[in-house]
C-alpha cells in the first residue's frame, strides 16, 4: 500500500518508513508531484493537519497522512498555538519567536506550557487522530544549540535540561512528535 506523509522533509520521510512493514510505502509530495502550497489556515493544530491531509486525499486520491505542531504556553491562554512558526511575523524566524515569548512572559510567575503535535491520516475513507503532548516549562534564558524552533527554551517536566541541550535520540523517546508517531506506527502496524 502507498501512503503519503504531506511532507518534503526526507529525514523524517526515511525515519518513519523503516518504522513501517514493508507492505507500507510511503512516499513524499514531491514522489506524487504535489508542488503547491497546501493551506495552512485552520485556526487550530488539529485544523491544519486534517487540512493537510484532506488537501492530498481530495486532490490526488491518496491514502496520506499530515502532522501539525504548536507551543501552548498556559499563561498565555494557549499562545502562540497553532500560530508557532510565525509567531514573531513573516517569515518565520526562531530567534524572534523565542525573543517574543521571552518578552511576553517577563515577569510571570506560571511558565507552564505543552508542545502538542498532531497527526491526521486518512485511509481507506476513514480519518484517525494521533495526539502527543510534551509538558514543561518556558525557561528564563535560551540554552543548549541541538534541535530547532523553541527547543532552547522548552524544559520538559522531569528534565533539568532543555530540548536544545539533548541529543535528538534522547528528545524523541519523550517529545510531542516522538509520541504522535509512535501512536501512528503502532496503528499501521496492527492493520490488516
Ligand atoms: P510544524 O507544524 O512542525 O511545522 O511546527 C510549527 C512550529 O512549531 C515550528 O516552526 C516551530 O516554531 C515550532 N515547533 C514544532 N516542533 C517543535 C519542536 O520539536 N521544538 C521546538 N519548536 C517546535
Amino acid at each position: 500500500m502507498e501512503l503519503v506523509f504531506a511532507s518534503n522533509n526526507k529525514n523524517k520521510i526515511r525515519e518513519i518508513q523503516q518504522l513501517l512493514p514493508s507492505t507500507i510505502q510511503i512516499l513524499s509530495l514531491t514522489d506524487i508531484g504535489c508542488h503547491e502550497e497546501i493551506p495552512e489556515t485552520a485556526d487550530t493544530i488539529e485544523g491544519n493537519a486534517i487540512l493537510k491531509a484532506n488537501h492530498v486525499t481530495e486532490k490526488y486520491g491518496y491514502n496520506c497522512f499530515a502532522d501539525d505542531t504548536g507551543l501552548e504556553v498556559a499563561a498565555l491562554n494557549g499562545s502562540p498555538g497553532v500560530y508557532s512558526a510565525r509567531y514573531a511575523g513573516e517569515p518565520s524566524d526562531a530567534n524572534a519567536n523565542m525573543e517574543k515569548l521571552l518578552k511576553a512572559l517577563e515577569g510571570e510567575k506560571n511558565r507552564t506550557a505543552q508542545f502538542k503535535t498532531v497527526i491526521a491520516l486518512n485511509l481507506k475513507g476513514k480519518q484517525e487522530l494521533f495526539t502527543g503532548i510534551a509538558k514543561g516549562i518556558i525557561t528564563a534564558d535560551k540554552s543548549g544549540t541541538e534541535g530547532f524552533g523553541y527547543d532552547p527554551i522548552f524544559q520538559p517536566d522531569h528534565f533539568q535540561e532543555t530540548f536544545a541541550q539533548m541529543s535528538a535520540a534522547d528528545k524523541n523517546q519523550i517529545s510531542h512528535r516522538g509520541i504522535a508517531t509512535r501512536q501512528l506506527i503502532t496503528f499501521l502496524n496492527s492493520i490488516k
